[in-house]
């Protein structure tokens, strides 16, 4: 056991009480109410279809849905009416962000962890784990040959835990973006150019700090929004177990300088799956009226397997059909945001949701601590946190996506030009953004399939490629020399060439 796992670590030298405070109603309460959301869940659950298409066409006018119009949606059950929305989904998705989906991979860099929720293998009350925290040299190496394997786009994820605190994160940021790798053509170099973090709630004073080290998106899932159910999930005398510390974390997150959130729900937690997606969406409409941003991304993780956990072992009623119309509903529900769904789940499902317009799917990936580097395949129980269900590599996905018409996407752009916060929200709402996520889908696709492809993937992906620049030709006949100008650089050897 490391030295610092013995240093004071609890809900009272953790918590800022005050930074919960301040976000609260003037009653006291954090703004999930169950019992309401639960009510709008039950009056709503009869609603006949010129409703339904109401609400859709105000999806597609890029407007956040009521709790009451979210409600409605989640009671569909007509088939033909389902149809519908899935094509209303597509149809959003593809005015928001375009015909593209955006990779990334994850990269877990702690497995220590002092808290104990009761569905991951990482739980400090799970003695079966083989616990790791990557040093700074590991983690640049793990950075390394994830470039290798030509990731551009990295989530780094952290247990809850002294020695990987603030000061750690930001300096583990700076390993990864610091590691270079030699490019196939002469003198090229690739690195990671944008990285999402995945740790848990932090005061202002140490949010400031990772944001001052170039966060992409911070995300913290809820879990479950049901206070029941997390109160029976994480121990009160845990840091975690403070719902109010939690569910406030955004506004902080908001305060300290970050603009870019990724919301995220633990679904198979407890059976009713609706009031979650319910829940999540009027967390989006809080964060809406407390800054005027809505999350980046909403996330689906679902429980797997895991070492040690009676609770994620257990046989779950949450169905791959259940998981699709919570995707459904989110889609339409907040229909800026976008919408990871991970390798968590079956490729099946997985391309049955791009249908529905999700953004991003990570690939290629590995959730051991150190996995990239020493090059493991397969997965151990005790030495990650929890069981994946798909496991394509990254050339795998982006060929399969190909053949479905879809343009995988490595772009950066929105982060490092400043279309974030605000600025993202507008662009986003009146598909500005659409256009930007399609130029630049094709310019680092195009930088991919020369850095990485095979020949036969290259021969798969290309007809993409040209469909997506005809297209830009058709739809934007006055920029496109820009773009084919960029498009040409890029074919001649240049990277990182972005709009
Ligand atoms: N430790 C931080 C926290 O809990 O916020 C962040 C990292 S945690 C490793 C990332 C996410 O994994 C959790 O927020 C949870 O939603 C998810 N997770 C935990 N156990 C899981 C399981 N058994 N199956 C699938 N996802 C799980
Ligand atoms: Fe720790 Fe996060 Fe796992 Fe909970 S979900 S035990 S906080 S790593």
């Amino acid at each position: 056991m490391p030295e610092t796992e013995r240093s004071p670590f609890s809900p009272e030298t953790v918590i800022k009480r005050d930074e919960i405070d301040r976000y609260l109603g003037s009653d006291g309460r954090d703004f999930i109410h169950d019992a309401d959301i639960r009510a709008e869940l039950a009056a709503n659950s009869r609603p006949d279809a010129a409703r339904i298409r109401d609400i859709l066409a105000k999806s597609l006018a890029i407007q956040t849905l009521s709790g009451a119009e979210v409600a409605a949606l989640l009671a569909v059950d007509d088939p033909e009416l389902l149809a519908e929305m899935a094509q209303t989904a597509w149809d959003v998705k593809h005015k928001v962000y375009d015909n593209r989906i955006v990779t990334f991979a994850p990269m877990y860099i702690s497995s220590f962890c002092m808290n104990r929720c009761r569905y991951c293998g990482f739980s400090l009350d799970n003695h079966r784990e083989k616990r790791r925290c990557l040093s700074m040299e590991e983690i640049g190496r793990e950075a390394e040959a994830m470039i290798r394997l030509g990731h551009k786009r990295v989530m780094a994820v952290y247990g809850e835990h002294p020695m990987t605190g603030a000061r750690f994160i930001a300096d583990s940021l700076a390993a990864i973006y610091g590691a270079k790798v030699p490019g196939r053509r002469p003198g090229a170099v690739n690195c990671v150019r944008r990285i999402n973090v995945n740790a848990a709630p932090m005061d202002i004073a140490d949010l400031k700090i990772v944001h001052e080290a170039g966060i992409g998106t911070f995300q913290v899932f809820q879990e479950t929004y049901d206070h029941e159910t997390y109160a029976a999930m994480h121990p009160a005398d845990t840091v975690k177990g403070d719902y109010g510390w939690r569910i406030t974390c955004f506004h902080r997150a908001f305060d300290a300088g970050i603009d870019d959130v990724g919301l995220g729900v633990l679904f198979g937690l407890q059976p009713n799956w609706k009031f979650e997606v319910a829940a999540m969406c009027a967390h989006a409409r809080e964060l809406e009226r407390f800054v005027g941003i809505g999350p980046h991304t909403f996330s689906v993780p679902r429980m797997h397997a895991a070492s040690g956990s009676d609770v994620a072992n257990a046989k779950s009623t949450f169905t791959d059909d259940d998981f699709f119309k919570a995707v459904l509903v989110l889609r339409l529900a907040v229909p800026y945001t976008g919408l990871i769904v991970t390798a968590r789940e079956t490729k099946k499902l997985r391309d049955r949701c791009v249908k529905i317009g999700i953004t991003q799917m990570d690939a290629g990936t590995r959730i051991d601590i150190g996995g990239y580097s020493a090059g493991n395949v397969g997965q151990k129980i005790d030495e990650q946190q929890f069981m994946l269900g798909d496991s394509r590599s990254l050339e795998e996905m982006i060929v399969d996506l190909a053949r479905q018409g879809v343009i995988t996407s490595f772009c950066t752009a929105g982060y490092r030009c400043g279309r974030t916060g605000g600025c993202i929200m507008d662009a986003l709402k009146t598909g500005k953004e659409g256009t930007f996520c399609k130029i630049n889908a094709v310019l680092t696709f195009r930088e991919w399939l020369d850095d990485f492809a095979s020949p036969e993937s290259i021969a798969v992906c290309t007809p993409v490629i040209e469909s997506e620049l005809a297209a830009i030709k058709e739809q934007y006949p006055l920029f496109f020399p820009q773009v084919k100008a960029r498009y040409d650089r890029i074919c001649a050897g240049e990277r990182d060439l972005y709009f």
